[in-house]
């Protein structure tokens, strides 16, 4: 039997037909907020179609105003422009897909002031308050749903979704900690579940028979208040009576703070509620959320915890995650590693979205590999993500390239971020590196350092350097002395640090030291452990599916220290910093800003803070105070009049990430 027969398996949905099994979920992607929206949307959506997605969901799109996410978002209604909407319809057939248009009411999550929702209760996450929407409205807001759905199919859509969950409207109906209502939308299971009832009623009235209905609800709430394991199968099944055609399964509300799909959750950790689902109804279940790698989903549907695999941003990552299965090379897929930095971090900062390990993602239009026309020698120094990018982005493009590590494997920062517990989906970066060199034979050349010498004597046509960085030795008196350690041999286990830890600089690498000093691995990896590290119920005898969180053991006393007088991780990533300081709280590390370094010696670390001397009685002190670049290779080319190109945390080790450091060699890589 082939290895993914399941996922390569056809299946009916209302009356449409589809390939196989893998979906791409909605996800907010703000390129309409860009010149060319439309042309951006079609070429987004119509490459993943050639990539071979069973299914396209767009974006949220409102029903009407009120209901829109930000104040520039679409609405579909009979104003829109109908025309746009058909055009992308248009794209993704050509490109042999197919494609829902996903209905979504922001409901009090809205960020505009026009935002409402079944009560006047402000969420948690929102700082705008919502209009409490009177029974008239609610009744329209049905038949609003019932226009958009029409007008999906007048636009050439093969079906729609609408979202349920998630902590939106029709969530915030359903749930009595969002709904105090005393009328026919309030109050009773039945009241409260008339909306969604209604809705789905009034689509089917609106498109008839056969149109696919997909109904999206969240599988557990995760927040206090939410539903039991009875009422969210009971919802399923009054889905279905109402005329769904399909049950896709989500997690958690946008207010919860359980951490649902950062890769501090372990892959298919939920499969359990979509599975419950799944037995309750006879419609099909598209389930999962952290599948990211077509075993994952394979095993998924094997075990009948849904019927379907949804994925989202694996989409983003590489648009042909079907076409490399069915084509038996799933080795080749480039794994989203759920770091969110470039995708929901960027959406949430206002910019559009694209990927970490595909800066193709979102920008179809203007980055296009296209083959040499004078195919080059290349030597690339440095085998980091930048490094490897290159060489991977100039081979594809027919050049010839010599890659050069100094190390006995590839990666460099790399190989130090993926033993941080919550960041093991680095590995799948390194697989993803390795399988690319040796099918575009590339010559690696490990433990080889090179030279000026060698470079000039093998005459190549480019060289460049991505030689990466080193660690910053800041100039504290006492720096030298046996306790102080760089942050790269702690991570790497060259050193080992004591029981009682000073950390020196609190960016992103002083976070990760002290997570991977205190942290427990298995939370991330282990869903048992996750469950019991979060406090999640996965029967969900309690309301919402939450319980009390197990107590984080506390192996090390640690004290995280920076100079800025300013809140401690201010820079870290908007949708996965709040998980982050969440774990080191509750594993009681301290944390001191505005601090001035004294010296270090056999007492500890010596700061001042506030004019106040004091002293950290620690065993180890571990420097965390960022990188410089090392670049003296190629001021060496440069003094010898060899040409050569500096590009990832070589050239700017301020901003060393490797979301820049990728993008940028992508970009030169495409220039050579
Ligand atoms: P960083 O973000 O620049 O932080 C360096 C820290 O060292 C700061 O806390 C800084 O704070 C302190 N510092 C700087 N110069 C110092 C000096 N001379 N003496 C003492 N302290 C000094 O660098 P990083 O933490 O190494 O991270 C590098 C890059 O990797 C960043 O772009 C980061 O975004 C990325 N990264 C991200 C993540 C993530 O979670 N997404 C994880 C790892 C790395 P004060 O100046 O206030 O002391
Ligand atoms: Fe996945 Fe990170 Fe890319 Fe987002 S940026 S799609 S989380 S790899």
């Amino acid at each position: 039997m082939e290895q993914f027969a399941r996922l390569l398996e056809p299946i009916t949905i209302g009356s449409l037909r589809l390939p196989n099994r893998m979906v791409m979920g909605g996800m907010h992607t703000r390129l309409d907020t860009l010149d060319r929206p439309v042309e951006r949307q079609m070429a987004f959506f119509a490459r993943r179609a050639r990539g071979g997605a069973a299914l396209l969901i767009t974006n949220g799109i409102a029903p009407n105003a009120a209901g829109r996410m930000d104040h520039d978002s679409a609405v579909l209604n009979e104003d829109a422009p109908l025309d746009d909407y058909r055009r992308i319809a248009a794209a993704v057939h050509d490109a042999g897909g197919r494609i829902a248009v996903q209905l979504l009411h922001a409901g009090r999550y809205g960020k505009h002031e026009d935002c409402v929702g079944p009560s006047s209760a402000q969420a948690r996450i929102n700082r705008f308050s919502p209009r409490r929407l009177s029974a008239g409205e609610v009744w329209q807001t049905v038949a609003d749903f019932g226009v958009a759905a029409r007008l999906a199919r007048e636009a050439g859509f093969d079906g729609v979704e609408v979202m349920a969950g998630e902590g939106y409207l029709i969530n915030e109906f359903l749930a009595g900690l969002t709904n105090d209502r005393d009328d026919e939308f309030g109050g009773s299971f039945e009241n409260r579940t008339r909306l969604a009832r209604e809705i789905i009623a009034a689509m089917r009235a609106a498109v008839g028979a056969g149109f696919p209905i997909i109904w999206r609800m969240s599988a557990i709430d995760l927040v206090e208040g939410g539903f039991t394991a009875a009422e969210t199968v009971e919802m399923a099944r009054i889905a279905e009576a109402a005329g769904a055609d399909a049950l896709d399964v989500g997690v958690g509300w946008h207010e919860s703070r359980i951490p649902t799909i950062a890769a501090s959750v372990p892959r298919a950790a939920w499969a359990f509620a979509g599975s419950r689902i799944k037995r309750a109804v006879t419609i099909p279940v598209i389930g999962a959320i952290r599948v990211n790698k077509p075993e994952v989903g394979e095993q998924l549907l094997a075990d009948g915890h849904a019927d379907l695999v949804l994925m989202a941003r694996p989409f983003l990552a590489d648009p042909d995650f079907p076409l490399k299965v069915k084509e038996g090379r799933a080795e080749d897929i480039n794994t989203c590693i759920a770091c969110n930095q470039s995708c929901l971090d960027r959406m949430f900062s206002e910019q559009p979205v694209t990927c970490l390990v595909n800066p193709f993602a979102g920008r179809e239009l203007e980055l296009v590999s296209r083959p040499a026309v004078r195919p080059k020698t290349v030597a690339v120094v440095g085998a980091g993500p930048a490094g490897l990018t290159y060489a991977i982005n100039a081979a594809e493009r027919g050049h010839q390239v010599v890659l050069f590590e100094q190390d006995d494997r590839i990666g460099g920062q790399l190989n130090l971020a993926r033993v941080v517990p919550g960041k093991s989906e680095f590995d799948e970066m390194l697989r993803y590196f390795r399988v690319r060199l040796a099918k575009l034979g590339v010559d690696v050349r490990l433990a080889t350092r090179a030279t000026v010498e060698r470079l000039a004597a093998d005459r190549f046509d480019s060289v460049v350097v991505a030689a990466g960085v080193r660690p910053r030795i800041p100039a504290i008196e006492g720096v030298g002395h046996p306790m102080v350690h760089t942050y790269d041999a702690v991570l790497s286990g060259e050193a080992s640090a004591g029981r009682r830890v000073a950390i020196v600089g609190a960016g992103g690498v002083g976070f990760d030291v002290a997570e991977f000093l205190a942290g427990d691995p298995r939370e991330s990896v282990d869903p048992q452990a996750f469950y019991e590290a979060w406090g999640i119920d996965p029967e969900q005898q309690s309301p919402g599916g939450v319980t009390a969180p197990r107590r984080r053991s506390r192996p090390r006393e640690i004290t995280m220290f920076q100079r800025k007088n300013e809140r401690m991780g201010a820079g870290l990533g908007k949708t996965t910093g709040w998980i982050l300081k969440s774990k080191l709280r509750d594993a009681g590390v301290r944390m001191v800003v505005g601090a001035s370094y004294d010296r270090i010696d056999d007492a500890g670390l010596h700061y001042t803070v506030d004019g106040e001397s004091r002293c950290a009685g620690v065993d180890s002190v571990v420097l965390c105070a960022g990188q410089e670049s090392q670049s003296g290779l190629y001021d060496e080319l440069l003094a010898l009049g060899i040409k050569a190109t500096l590009i990832g945390g070589a050239n700017v080790a301020a901003e060393l990430d490797a979301a820049r450091a990728i993008e940028e060699a992508t970009y030169r890589a495409l220039e050579l």
